[in-house]
């Protein structure tokens, strides 16, 4: 059935039934983890199987009726999503009404009406205070579904009124499996792709990318040449992370690559305290070697400090570019 489609997440799922069991199904839950581990899948599945109108078991949809069909292809009038525009990095108020007004509408064919919110981690305070209302008392019948990556960044007004669901990342033979599905039939690009995913699809997804490989081979070169130069890195990494086809997919080609750095580096260090590190030639482990012997280690777990607050700023949704030129020239300076 639809619900097998949805792997590695057995215990989001156990939460509904067992709630649904109880006759305790809350008005709105928070389904939290990273990108790219099914929480949108999963919650147009539960959509599915709440709106289905021929359900073949309790939370299960048949797949096949008409509200079924309407809700795979986006088109069910009685479930409404709400993410953040693109270009935008915050959910703006007068979307959060608007989302709310149509909530508060009599369901147009089904029995409830499911609202989810794709982006919970860009509610500002005013779009946040919009939806206070809504999410305490909403409308009769409806169910609301808050997809975000963390607890953390949610504003204490929208986490004390939600159930929080966790999603965890996929382990590597559920992300395998589900690269299978999506069409990449080599078993080892698949387990190599499960390796370096990270537990999430999108991430292993953008792997599979030629331009990426060019982009890590650039960034070795560059990082371990005598006389180092980002230019051409800065240049490759950019021209990258603008072919991703919207801002979240840029996101992630920016942090993909920041793995890298923070890869390649953590490999200077262990060379340098003399451990071996695999997948190396020699070459490759004497440059970045010298590379290390150039910057020194505090040098080192500064860059590494540098790479994970570049993370954490790409996250938080800040300009791309200017987080890559910040890596960059603070790369720059250490390896002089
Ligand atoms: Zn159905």
């Amino acid at each position: 059935m639809a619900w097998d489609r949805i792997r590695g997440q057995d215990a989001a799922r156990q939460t509904f039934f067992a709630a649904l069991e109880r006759g305790r199904l809350a008005h709105a839950y928070l389904l939290v983890g990273p990108d790219g581990v099914g929480k949108q899948l999963f919650a147009r599945e539960l959509a599915k199987a709440f709106l289905c109108e021929k359900p073949p078991a309790k939370m299960t949809a048949c797949d096949h009726c008409p509200a079924c069909a309407q809700v795979e292809a986006h088109t069910h009038p009685d479930v409404l999503y709400l993410r953040t525009p693109e270009g935008k990095h915050e959910l703006p108020v007068d979307e959060m009404r608007s989302f709310c007004t149509h909530l508060a509408l009599k369901p147009a064919r089904g029995a409830r009406k499911i609202g989810i919110v794709i982006d919970a981690d860009d509610f500002n305070e005013e779009s946040a205070n919009s939806f206070l209302k809504t999410l305490e008392e909403p409308p009769p019948g409806s169910l609301l579904l808050l997809l975000a990556t963390s607890t953390d960044r949610q504003l204490s007004t929208i986490l004390s009124r939600c159930q929080v669901v966790r999603f965890a990342p996929l382990k590597p033979a559920d992300l395998e499996a589900i690269l299978e599905q999506h069409g990449i039939a080599d078993a080892e690009k698949r387990s190599r792709l499960a390796r370096l995913g990270s537990g999430s699809v999108a991430r292993a997804l953008a792997l599979d990318d030629d331009s990426i490989w060019q982009v890590r081979q650039k960034l070795i070169e560059g990082l371990t040449s005598t006389r180092p130069t980002f230019q051409s890195l800065a240049e490759a990494w950019s021209k990258f992370y603008e072919t991703g086809k919207d801002t979240a997919a840029q996101r992630m080609r920016v942090s993909l690559v920041l793995a890298f750095l923070t890869e390649t580096v953590q490999n200077a260090l262990r060379l340098s305290l003399g451990a071996s590190v695999s997948g190396l030639t020699t070459a490759e482990a004497d440059r970045l070697k010298a590379f290390a012997a150039r910057v020194g280690t505090e040098g080192l777990m500064e860059l590494l400090e540098k790479c994970v607050e570049a993370d954490y700023f790409v996250e938080r949704r800040v300009q791309l570019i200017l987080v890559i030129e910040s890596v960059l020239d603070k790369f720059t300076a250490k390896a002089k």
